[in-house]
């Protein structure tokens, strides 16, 4: 049996393990070892006191044992590669794709593992599924976005996971909800499971920006800051859907911050079983990890006293918005008065549309993006009738 004693401690309440003083330490673990234990992947911390980047790469599926080892022996010695990833069980969108071999895959992770001396890691979605990666000694394993947009089928894997010693990636859901995410790793963390990662791969939205998944990296930034100290990865494959993407994508996660990269590499991607379009040859993949900075850590991440003059105006612009956005509602709640008396409803369309037009007209002489300055201003009405209702309410 493998016992984890955590020393911390959570009061019998929900905490994020930032809370505590960060997801990176404070976290001091006594293992003992498993009769499931076969090889050092589980004695390993993988993600904790990480060093930058961390590099998962492999095919999209397990197809053949041939398959697994060529890309393997190809991605063994590129650089920062810290685990090989591989499809067992695909979770298909629609019936009738090829659905993944199962544990023979499993089987052949666990004797490249012994032989190569790398770890291995696959999708999991099913406690069974769990059962079977401890018994082929998998020391790591990711929730898939599917998966992670479910919060019952969490709860049965951790349940499945609790005391394992594995190391857990958890991919975003498919729908744009950092609390489902955050959701997840927290019901990992009360299973006693600290040895996690996030995996951003891009949400499913009605218009993908030409992305398969559409990054809306500003709910990773909302993650970071709600988990400060969690590692998180960045899967391009899934983002972007198409090869030529991969690159682009992964030059924006590093000017992101990422801490590193889950990648879909196969010997001949044009052949892949699965995700054809999206893998790359793990010689692409090699020049891409050449061009990331050396290893770091977060905590040696550069900074400039350059930058030191150019936040405090950026502060001070803030701290104005803030006021004339206050100023502005203050002004919208003696509309609301006004109109009240007069009985003319809140919403105006046509006043609506006309203001919308000037402001465009102004953004677009100051050099500001139309389609930000729309959205913002979507946002900012949306705002102001909000406010007329509730006081035309009192
Ligand atoms: C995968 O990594 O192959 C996969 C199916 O991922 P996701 O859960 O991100 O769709
Ligand atoms: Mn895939």
């Amino acid at each position: 049996m493998v016992l984890i004693v955590s020393m911390m401690h959570v009061h019998g309440k929900k905490v994020l393990p930032h809370a505590l003083g960060g997801w990176g330490g404070g976290v001091w673990s006594i293992l003992f070892f498993s009769q499931y234990r076969k090889n050092v992947y589980f004695c390993k911390m993988i993600f904790q006191n990480y060093e930058h980047p961390i590099i998962v790469a492999g095919p999209c599926s397990v197809e053949s044992r041939e398959q697994l080892r060529a890309v393997s022996l190809s991605l063994r010695n590129i650089r920062h590669l810290k685990l090989i990833r591989g499809g067992v069980w695909k979770p298909r969108t629609r019936p009738g794709g090829f659905e993944g071999l199962g544990e023979p895959a499993l089987a052949w992770m666990e004797e490249l593992q012994r032989e190569l001396g790398i770890g291995y890691c696959c999708e999991v979605a099913r406690p069974e599924q769990v059962e079977l990666c401890l018994q082929h000694g998998i020391g790591t394993v990711w929730i898939g976005a599917r998966t992670t947009a479910n919060p019952f089928m969490v709860s049965e894997l951790c349940a499945a996971l609790r005391g394992s010693g594995v190391a857990v990636m958890v991919k975003n859901p498919v729908c744009p909800d950092v609390s489902l995410w955050l959701g997840a790793l927290e019901r990992l963390h009360e299973a006693g499971i600290d040895d996690v990662a996030a995996v951003h791969r891009g949400f499913s939205m009605y218009h993908n920006q030409g992305y398969r998944n559409a990054p809306l990296w500003e709910l990773v930034m909302e993650l970071r800051r709600e988990a400060p100290g969690l590692p998180v990865l960045c899967d391009p494959s899934h983002i972007g859907g198409r090869r030529e993407l991969v690159r682009p994508l992964c030059d924006t996660a590093q000017q992101m911050a990422f801490d590193g990269l889950m990648v879909e590499v196969h010997p001949h991607p044009d052949e892949a079983w699965t995700d054809a379009a999206q893998q790359i040859t793990p010689a692409d993949f090699a020049a891409i990890v050449e061009s990331w900075p050396g290893a770091t850590t977060a905590a040696t991440t550069p900074q400039s006293e350059m930058l030191t003059p150019l936040r405090n105006q950026i502060d001070s612009v803030d701290r104005e918005m803030m006021a004339l956005l206050s100023q502005r509602m203050g002004l919208a709640r003696q509309i609301a008065a006004v109109k009240r008396t007069e009985g003319i409803p809140v919403y105006q369309p046509q006043r609506w549309a006309a203001v919308l037009d000037k402001r465009l007209q102004q953004a677009e002489a100051l050099g500001l993006d139309p389609s930000f300055t729309k959205d913002l201003l979507e946002k900012i009405h949306a705002e102001s009738v909000r406010v007329q209702l509730n006081s035309s309410a009192d």
